[in-house]
């Protein structure tokens, strides 16, 4: 389906999303992403790049290592390959929000006919990101689905780990909820604008999602301010020219994989959200035997 519908619904004017066009990546690899979502449901963006444009699947549990657990993904319009690097604040509009760079990396088709796969509606392919690895799936149910109505939206998909050294019981969602680019959560990237950007476009309340967003709007201000206070005291002590925000972050997510290694065997390695930049390039980890 190309752009059009992802440019029909957007004022790019408005948004700074990027406008996009399609683009032959001439790369073996292929890229991809998803992206944490937070707009008037929090859900996850799951993309493939395919033909230069990313296909995509909104998933609103987000994607689960169970195999067991099959999540929900509707399919969703492509968008443009350089909307997989994008992390901000979308203002009012289609998708207004703020959005994560949840995971990235590359994919695998299993099959060579990706193409065929989608109509089929049965494509496998192995991912190498920063969180999810190993074998998947994404099945089209079409009326199968459970709590799919007769003549139901043919745009349901689940979304399956397969079964591998790469699944497990892991919660990946609460276990690596951060950004894969930013390191931050939603109110870190919020504080990264500038009040202008995020106070004047504040997508409208409602819901628990806006109730959610109101609240992190407050902490992303009242973090930005003590951040900006600190400022000035930057050179006085060591302890506080570190942001107080992402030295909390960094020792919360540093405590996760030490607990973690003591109770589980055979879990995926999970990426230090709060490593060193220099550390999160996509590679293929060295797995635990
Ligand atoms: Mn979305």
């Amino acid at each position: 389906m190309a752009l059009e519908e992802y440019k029909r619904k957007r004022d790019f004017s408005k948004t700074p999303e990027p406008a996009g066009k399609a683009a032959r990546s001439s790369a073996p690899d292929r890229f991809f992403c998803v992206q944490k979502h937070l707009a008037s449901h929090l859900h996850y963006d799951f993309r493939l790049e395919h033909n230069g444009v990313l296909l995509s699947w909104a998933v609103p549990k987000g994607p689960s290592l169970d195999p067991k657990t099959k999540r929900l993904a509707m399919h969703v319009e492509d968008h443009p390959r350089e909307y997989g690097d994008f992390e901000g604040v979308i203002p009012e509009g289609y998708g207004a929000g703020i959005v994560m760079l949840w995971d990235r990396g590359t994919w695998m088709p299993e099959a060579a006919d990706v193409d065929a796969a989608l109509k089929k509606g049965d494509l496998k392919f192995t991912l190498n990101g920063y969180k999810l690895k190993g074998s998947w799936v994404l099945v089209r149910t079409g009326g199968r689905y459970p709590g799919a109505r007769s003549g139901s939206d043919a745009r349901s998909w689940l979304l399956i780990k397969h079964r591998d050294e790469w699944a497990g019981d892991l919660d990946i969602t609460a276990f690596a909820p951060l950004s894969v680019k930013s390191n931050g959560d939603f109110e870190d990237i919020l504080a990264e604008k500038t009040p202008a950007i995020w106070r004047s476009n504040r997508p409208a309340k409602g819901g628990e999602a806006g109730a959610m967003l109101a609240q992190i709007i407050e902490r992303a201000a009242k973090l930005k301010t003590e951040r900006d206070e600190e400022k000035p005291q930057k050179h006085e002590t060591t302890k506080k020219t570190q942001p107080q925000r992402s030295t909390q972050a960094k020792e919360r997510d540093d405590q996760k994989p030490r607990k973690h290694e003591a109770t589980k065997r055979n879990r995926p390695r999970q990426p230090a959200a709060a490593a060193p930049r220099s550390t999160q390039r996509p590679q293929r980890p060295e797995r635990k035997k």
